[in-house]
């Protein structure tokens, strides 16, 4: 009945008029709004707003680098105290809060979202440099988890047996990453909230404008200011203190894998459940449609600039594919013809990075190692080092840094293989498990890659991105996942924050 009753929240349908014209609307409200009138952004906490005597941080649009959209305020030490034991005492009594109770306000949650769409859209525009057809389908994911979790929480306290008892375990600290700043932690505080704890949201640095814009969702809906807190603050001493204080009853990360190893070097029984980074790949055989693997490859490894967790960052081609000079002038040409801009101008398929590059990706956009050479270069666009094209990298021998280091960007490796077992065990050597792609047609090849691959998303002949509510629970293994490893978008998520209780009949 749960199953049956739930929907996916469609996305906008492009190929109406009306709907381009309102994606116009976003930009002639949100792009004016941003120059030179930033949203002052308050913390939350304790039921209050507080602006005055905390550090300011800015908000920037990288699609117009130096254009402040947004100034937050970052908490002290003191601050996130507070917001923990308000939290802990949940003055609000939203733990104590009926299921069925709870549900309603949650779905109100889900309404509010779906009117806020343009607004939540624009935000992630301006503070995030999300084109417009990848913010869209965040909003839909959003109003999914959050409609899909108030209902699976319920069926946790309410379905599964007359003697079973199932609360919150209590307060729920959700760190957030920037990549998906509406539905990750819309995700993961709704999650929380639905199975009956208090929150606080400690949103991504790079995208607080964007988190601020959601959470006023949540509280028009009724979740109050107690209940759901927002406070930003530095990863460093503060984020420490909040994730580690004793009081706080899970911790749910989206992040990088050394910042979930740095947590639990810090506290190895910090209750954490996170998702983390991904080398992940898409292997091609010769038995492949290889027109619709050019194109779920190029999606995979370039859309939001490569992005993603989920993105595809090693294509691995069986031998005929890989010597077939055709495909890979088919394969360039195609990246070629991707167009990059400003998210303001609605139509680049591929938007600017969220910083310019450093580090792992700076080295991945620069460097070649022996055997590696460019099949496409990417290129800096000019007048924005937030900008550049995609790249793609032949001939990438196993064990090199490029086959097994995450630099999420838009730098596509390509390695040569004889027979599908060896590209198997080149995509388990990587040690990251979160998504994994095939491109062919044939059972065998499907059957065998299956029962291969360790990697929590298994997708064939599509895309490795873009894994819907219910349809494809995603979450991963090995390097990519820390804690239960239980899928978001699925049944059981919510059960993670509860702590059941048996009460047996009385003899
Ligand atoms: N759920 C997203 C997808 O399937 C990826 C999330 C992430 O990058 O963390 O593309």
């Amino acid at each position: 009945p749960l199953v049956g009753a739930f929907r996916n929240e469609p996305d906008t349908d492009w190929s109406l008029p009306h709907h381009a014209e309102w994606a116009q609307s976003i930009v002639e409200k949100w792009k004016p709004l941003c120059d030179g009138h930033a949203t002052e952004i308050p913390l939350v906490l304790d039921g209050k707003e507080l602006l005055a005597d905390r550090k300011v941080r800015d908000c920037v649009d990288p699609s117009r680098p130096g254009v402040i959209v947004g100034r937050y305020r970052q908490a002290s030490a003191e601050d996130v105290a507070r917001a923990v034991e308000c939290a802990a005492n949940d003055p609000d009594g939203w733990r104590d809060l009926d299921p069925t109770e709870r549900q309603t306000i949650l779905k109100r949650v889900a309404q509010e979202l779906r009117q806020a769409r343009a607004d939540l859209m624009g935000a992630a525009m301006a503070n995030g440099g999300k084109v417009l057809t990848e913010s869209d389908p965040e909003v839909s994911e959003a109003v999914d988890f959050a409609e899909f979790y108030a209902a699976t929480a319920r069926m946790w306290m309410e379905g599964v047996s007359p003697h079973l008892i199932a609360k919150g375990k209590g307060v729920v600290v959700v760190v957030s990453p920037w990549n998906f700043p509406i539905a990750i932690p819309c995700g993961g505080v709704v999650a929380a909230l639905a199975a009956g704890n208090t929150v606080i949201l400690k949103p991504a640095s790079d995208a607080v404008l964007v988190a601020w814009e959601f959470c006023k969702c949540f509280w028009r809906a009724g979740v109050s200011r107690q209940t759901l807190q927002f406070v930003p603050c530095s990863g460093g001493t503060e984020g420490r203190a909040l994730v580690q204080h004793p009081k706080v009853n899970a911790v749910i990360l989206t992040g990088g894998t050394e910042t979930a190893l740095h947590m639990l070097r810090e506290n190895p029984a910090l209750p954490l459940s996170a998702e983390t980074g991904g080398k992940n790949v898409t292997t091609v055989t010769a038995l492949s449609d290889r027109d619709l693997a050019i194109k779920n490859v190029l999606h995979s490894a370039f859309s939001h600039a490569g992005q993603k967790c989920s993105a595809t960052s090693l294509l691995l081609l069986e031998a005929e594919v890989y010597d077939d000079p055709q495909f890979k002038r088919a394969l360039v040409e195609a990246a070629e013809s991707l167009t990059i801009g400003s998210a303001w101008d609605l139509t680049p398929k591929m938007g600017p990075l969220i910083r310019p590059p450093s580090g792992d990706l700076e080295n991945a956009l620069q460097t070649l190692e022996p055997g590696e050479s460019w099949a496409l270069m990417p290129q800096r666009l000019e007048g924005n080092p937030h900008l550049w094209s995609p790249g793609i990298k032949w001939g990438v021998q196993s064990g090199s840094y490029t086959h097994l280091t995450e630099f999420f960007g838009p730098v596509l490796g390509v390695m040569r293989y004889e027979k599908l077992h060896e590209a198997i065990a080149l995509v388990n050597q990587t040690g990251f498990g979160l998504t994994s792609g095939l491109e062919s047609l044939d059972d065998r090849e499907q059957t065998e890659w299956r029962a291969g691959i360790r990697a929590g998303n298994l997708y064939i002949n599509r895309t490795t991105v873009g894994a819907i509510v219910l349809r494809q629970p995603f979450g991963g293994m090995g390097k990519s996942a820390f804690g239960p490893g239980i899928k978001a978008g699925g049944p059981n998520y919510v059960a993670q924050f509860m702590e059941f209780s048996e009460t047996l009949p009385a003899t």
